[in-house]
């Protein structure tokens, strides 16, 4: 099994970052990744002003993938997430939909066990694991891991998870993978700044996809298909999200614009992935039991988890 420490951080996503790692298809890395504080909060007494702002949402890699080139389709199947038994969550004056409505910094360690994670007067959460930060580099550009856009990064979407293959696109020689950011439990929308945040140790396994043009970022789980979209606003998030998952029904079917967006409408769902970050991150969710009648496969199930 390949591993990349902790020791290989980029903060950023580009095109020049140099490869922790190189693999071929269908092999599988182990990712050790940071919190999205670097790991800085070990207490609770840790001061909010004690934190460097300048190592927030570090990514562990980049990956480089052989033979992967650009216009292919990166396909990242999560078969694991791992972590200990503590996690961290910060808010403060200004921060999140509710920012207004704090007057002072807070830090907080969250204790696990058991699968819950345990807030204020012993509210017990369920853990469900996720990756906040994941992405390829972008062809041009540096663009930083705090950032979601089209190439992945800081999309805070909580259906990332083990079981869900991720569909990345492949911009640059190589694909340049780099993923962090865990959260133990998120909820849709990330309303405060943070989830559970958490260090931990992510298994992958990846694919090429060739020849093949996908509206990228996608994701599948066992049940489901999702478009994965980010924009300034969350008005044009929804949208493009919609509007991808449009156009590779209609790419994959030939049905007529009206049939799909008829089908869009009723069939599936227009979700939240975070309002917090610079770009907000919309998904649109559809049934695999819609898409199968329509004879849609994203991937093979021997391939796919
Ligand atoms: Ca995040």
């Amino acid at each position: 099994m390949h591993r990349i420490t902790r020791s290989h951080l980029v903060h950023a996503m580009g095109p020049g970052n140099v490869p922790a790692l190189t693999v071929k298809e269908g092999e599988r890395v182990v990712f050790e990744t940071c919190d999205c504080f670097e790991d800085q909060i070990r207490h609770a007494d840790t001061r909010y002003t004690q934190l460097d702002w300048r190592r927030v949402n570090p990514a562990t890699g980049p990956l480089y993938v052989e033979d992967a080139q650009p216009g292919d389709v990166l396909a990242v199947q999560i078969e694991r997430i791992g972590f200990g038994n503590q996690s961290v969550m910060m808010t403060a004056p200004g921060l999140g939909v509710c920012g207004d409505l704090i007057s002072v910094p807070s830090i907080r360690i969250i204790p696990l066990e058991n699968g819950f994670g345990t807030l204020a007067h012993g509210v017990r959460v369920p853990l469900k694991p996720m990756i906040g930060v994941i992405g390829t580099a972008p062809s041009r550009a540096f663009v930083s891991c705090g950032v979601a856009d089209a190439h992945g990064g800081n999309m805070d979407c909580k259906i990332i998870t083990e079981g869900t293959t991720l569909y990345l696109p492949v911009n640059v020689p190589g694909a340049l993978l780099a993923l962090g950011d865990l959260h133990a439990a998120i909820g849709d929308g990330e309303v405060s700044v943070c989830g559970m945040a958490i260090a931990g140790e992510v298994t992958v396994r990846i694919s090429v996809i060739r020849n093949r043009v996908l509206p990228t970022p996608m994701a599948q789980t066992a049940d489901t298909i999702y478009t994965i979209a980010s924009a300034p606003f969350l008005d044009d998030a929804a949208n493009l999200a919609a509007r991808n998952m449009f156009s590779f029904i209609a790419s994959e079917t030939g049905l007529s614009t009206e049939d799909v967006v008829d089908l869009l409408s009723v069939a599936g769902d227009l979700q939240i992935c975070q309002v917090f970050d610079m770009q907000k991150t919309c998904r649109y969710a559809l049934p695999k039991a819609i898409a199968e009648q329509l004879g849609i496969v994203l991937q093979k199930e021997e391939c796919a988890i």
